[in-house]
């Protein structure tokens, strides 16, 4: 158990109405930080006012990015008021993996538990009301050593920040147009795909800078080394509908970040008698489906929107559109079912729920 110190603010913020929200343009009154050094472990649990970091210039973040990061919600439940977190152990548990590729120390996944947990008990408040909204969470660590040399920190420090964020589908589910992407890579085997890191999104922002000004939401991403087999989209993991088979690409390579709501949809879909195949997904597959009528649908899976259907998919200039471009049976099953449990509106037979508050 750690016992963390609290700090009061010297004053509150006004709290944003619900349809300003946005995504991550808001932050809360108080933070979570945590400090790290070799020898002596994670120290100084600590609850204080929200505001700026000083940092040395030298440290080893701004240099050689050696961080990480986490994103999950809490949702108010409409009925009771009921503040909860959706399978917050399989986040704690990736923020390891991802810790161990960076050289970043373990850390107790019960200390982090908590640690996200009284946070959002002290900003319970700032958790929106409004159907769709909920507090985004996004715990962190950046590496504080002071020095050029090129080695895994000795000092870490872990934050956790909390944002309201709002519905993101405010006028309902819009499908997602996304763009191949051919001539960049986002990871490859033996990299760093399977870690949330703020050097893939650093990766990446060159294609989605480039699908945007072709009027793409987001890209998808091929396997850096055939270029030929699909990875995942943007901040989103892909799944198709060919047939009566639901594939997404298999986790295997170790270039594919391995999302919550990613290994959710598999279970849910699995509870409800469909066939779920993680394997290989070659562009071409997926072309070639489209020629013959299917695939059927095609979405995305993500913390951010749950369920993105994609409407149009561009291969190389070819628009592929998709069931119509229209948000498809199985995308709907998926995103009732997983924001039904979200939100405290359907029975949580899956045991995912971690109440908060
Ligand atoms: C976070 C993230 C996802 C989605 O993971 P969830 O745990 O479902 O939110 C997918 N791809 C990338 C690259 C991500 O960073």
């Amino acid at each position: 158990m750690l016992s963390i110190r609290f700090e009061q603010a010297k004053s509150l913020k006004a709290k944003p109405e619900d349809d300003k929200l946005g995504f991550g343009k808001y932050f809360t009154d108080y933070m979570f930080m945590m400090n790290y050094t070799a020898g002596k472990g994670w120290y100084d649990p600590r609850i204080v006012p929200y505001g700026p970091l000083v940092l040395d210039p030298a440290c080893v973040v701004f240099h050689y990015a050696q961080e990480m990061f986490e994103g999950l919600k809490a949702y108010r439940v409409e009925k009771t008021g009921q503040i909860q977190l959706f399978r917050p152990d399989k986040n704690i548990e990736r923020l390891n993996r991802t810790n161990k590729r960076m050289c970043i120390p373990q850390m107790p996944p019960e200390d982090v538990l908590q640690a996200i947990k009284e946070l959002v008990r002290v900003e319970r408040d700032w958790v929106p009301h409004s159907v769709g909204t909920s507090l985004y969470i996004r715990p962190f660590i950046i590496a504080t050593d002071v020095h050029l040399g090129v080695h895994p920190s000795k000092n870490y420090l872990f934050c956790i920040i909390l944002s309201p964020v709002g519905s993101y589908y405010a006028a309902g589910i819009n499908p997602v147009k996304i763009i191949v992407e051919s001539e960049y890579v986002r990871a490859v085997r033996g990299g760093t795909g399977f870690a949330k890191v703020g050097g893939n999104y650093a990766a990446s922002l060159i294609g989605q800078e480039k699908a945007e000004e072709l009027g793409y939401a987001q890209v998808l991403w091929l396997d850096g080394i055939e270029h030929k087999y699909i990875d995942e989209v943007g901040a989103m993991n892909v799944f198709f509908v060919i047939n009566q088979e639901v594939v997404t690409p298999t986790l295997e390579k170790g270039n594919i970040l391995p999302g919550v709501t990613r290994a959710s949809c598999i279970d849910m879909l699995r509870s409800k008698g469909y066939t779920v195949s993680e394997r290989k997904v070659s562009i071409d597959e997926v072309v070639e489906a489209a020629h013959t009528g299917t695939p059927n649908e095609a979405f995305g899976s993500g913390t951010a929107a749950v369920i993105s259907p994609i409407g149009e998919l561009n291969v190389n200039g070819e628009k592929i559109i998709i069931n119509k471009n229209e948000i498809g049976p199985i995308s709907q099953m998926l995103y009732d079912n997983l924001t039904g449990i979200q939100w405290g509106r359907i029975p949580d037979t899956f045991h995912w729920i971690e109440p908060v508050c």
